[in-house]
């Protein structure tokens, strides 16, 4: 087995495997590195993203919605479903089989790329003539030798101050997927994406769930009027979300967990619930990696520092996804994974953050690519707005799903589109076609004059975008 390659990506997450097989496909010996192992000590390529993120969320989240038609919804198309059962351990199963396809995915797509694969951890051990001597520390210790170095290692959960993950009553996002039973109470400390995707989720199947969140506002990335309207929904819900909260202390005692926190108004309460998911965010994962051997510089909050392309302070060395500033998204991760290597083959890509897009997977969904409107505001751009509700649109009626809103944001003057937001069914599908549209720098007029299939929930999109100009034909 050769040790010497052209490109070693150290970590297989999203960022890491498409720039694996990127770099395979441009004709690199290519060497991927990976330190996750299963629950049996084998690897478990994919990362996060595949074993305790995106993939396995949206497995349970898909469940608990389908125990909530079932009990909720089902009923208003005559469909009887008698006593409704939750099988905690077998919903378990199904996330952990989903996650398994995952990683053998990954496993078959880096031998069909002839990408060779490494388990355990990479770091760096030299620079030497025409490269890196990088480590592999794992069942076979080995030395490898690399012209050009992916750093694409990823983030962990931030944990709370004076409060340890436990995981078993005090739990990141990792214990949060892997709950034995459906807590009566559950507590969550941050009201972000990975708070209210996994609030939604144990809320569908019977707990009670309380949101502490630090901020005064809810969702205050998100557009405003689709934060509203989501803080509404997911209040009728039975969501409880506070805001504007100071936590003093957590103190797990006797199978549950204590939370003293000040209110807004700065009053002293307490929660008491069974389990508390802490999801605060994430920071940047360089353990192990040995930066300081080479001169890696990472800057003050401990992200490798890159430049616009992902270039770091060292020579052929470059690094991408959650290590790096920028979104902590997935696709985020892949599009830099991709274009890393094609940078490395001396090709010129560009990734746009600005179109990158953001999607919440609660119910109503909630989805955004470009500028907000108090984005737009602050920056004194002047713009048009208009929205259609899912309310007048007939895909939405027939689905029986008729919250929530697409609202398009054009500038003034040229039309052009800055921003999409959606909150309402399949958001996270329907923002594919504003990510697009806003890539080709296309006008609110361009998809309103686009012919979309009917009855369908896209035409929502066309219609909003006909209301930036006053004319939407339905509403
Ligand atoms: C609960 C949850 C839900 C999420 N849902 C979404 C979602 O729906 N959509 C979305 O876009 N994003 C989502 N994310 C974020 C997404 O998971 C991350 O943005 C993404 O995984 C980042 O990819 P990455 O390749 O940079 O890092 P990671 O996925 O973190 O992968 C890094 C890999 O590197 C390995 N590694 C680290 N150091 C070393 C080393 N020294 N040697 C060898 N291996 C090493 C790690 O073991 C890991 O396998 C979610 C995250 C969480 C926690």
């Amino acid at each position: 087995m050769s040790t010497a390659f052209d490109v070693v990506v150290i970590g297989a997450g999203p960022g890491g495997y498409i720039a694996a097989i990127r770099a395979a496909q441009l004709g690199f010996s290519t060497a991927c590195i990976d330190e996750w192992k299963n629950e049996k000590g084998g690897p478990a390529p994919g990362g996060t993203c595949t074993n305790i993120g995106c993939i396995p969320s949206k497995a349970l989240l898909q469940s608990s919605e389908n125990f909530e038609a079932a009990g909720h919804h089902f009923a208003d198309h005559g469909i009887g479903v008698g006593n409704l059962t939750i099988d905690v351990a077998k919903m378990m199963a199904r996330k952990n089989a989903v996650v398994k396809q995952n990683n053998d995915g990954i496993v078959y797509l880096f031998k069909k790329n002839k990408i060779q694969f490494f388990h355990g951890r990479g770091s760096f051990l030299k620079k030497v003539g025409g490269g890196y001597e990088i480590a592999v520390a794992g069942a076979k210790p080995q030395t490898l030798m690399a012209k050009h170095v992916i750093v694409a290692t990823g983030s962990n959960a931030r944990p709370l101050s004076g409060a340890t993950f436990d995981e078993k009553s005090v739990l990141s996002n990792d214990g949060a997927l892997a709950i034995d039973h459906v807590p009566k109470t559950l507590g969550i400390v941050g009201s972000g994406v990975i708070g209210l995707e996994m609030g939604s989720v144990w809320r569908r199947l019977g707990a009670q769930v309380t949101i502490l969140e630090a901020l005064p506002d809810f969702l205050g990335a998100v557009d405003t009027q689709i934060a509203g309207e989501a803080q509404k929904a997911f209040t009728r819900q039975g969501l409880k979300v506070v805001l504007g909260v100071k936590i003093s202390a957590v103190t797990p005692a006797d199978g549950a967990v204590s939370v003293a926190y000040t209110d807004a108004a700065g009053t002293a309460q307490t929660l008491v619930c069974e389990r508390l998911i802490v999801s605060i965010g994430r920071v940047p994962n360089t353990t192990g990696l040995n930066a300081e051997a080479v001169g890696l510089v990472l800057d003050e909050r401990g992200f490798v520092s890159v430049d616009a392309d992902c270039r770091t302070n060292l020579e052929n060395v470059w690094a991408v996804g959650d290590v790096v500033r920028g979104p902590m998204l997935a696709h985020k991760a892949e599009e830099e994974g991709a274009a890393v290597a094609e940078r490395i083959a001396g090709q010129k890509p560009h990734v746009d953050f600005n179109t990158v897009p953001w999607v919440i997977y609660t119910h109503p969904e909630i989805a955004w690519v470009g500028q907000t409107e108090q984005q737009l505001k602050a920056a004194g751009r002047e713009f048009r707005a208009g929205t259609f509700p899912f309310m007048a649109n007939g895909r939405a009626r027939a689905m029986g799903d008729t919250t929530g809103m697409v609202k398009v944001l054009a500038d003034a003057k040229s039309d052009e589109i800055l921003g999409v937001h959606i909150i309402g069914p399949m958001a996270s599908e329907l923002i594919a076609e504003a990510a697009v549209a806003m890539e080709f720098r296309a006008s609110a007029e361009d998809i309103g004059r686009i012919c979309h299939a009917h009855p369908s929930l896209s035409e929502a999109l066309k219609e909003a975008a006909l209301a930036v100009d006053k004319r939407a034909l339905n509403f």
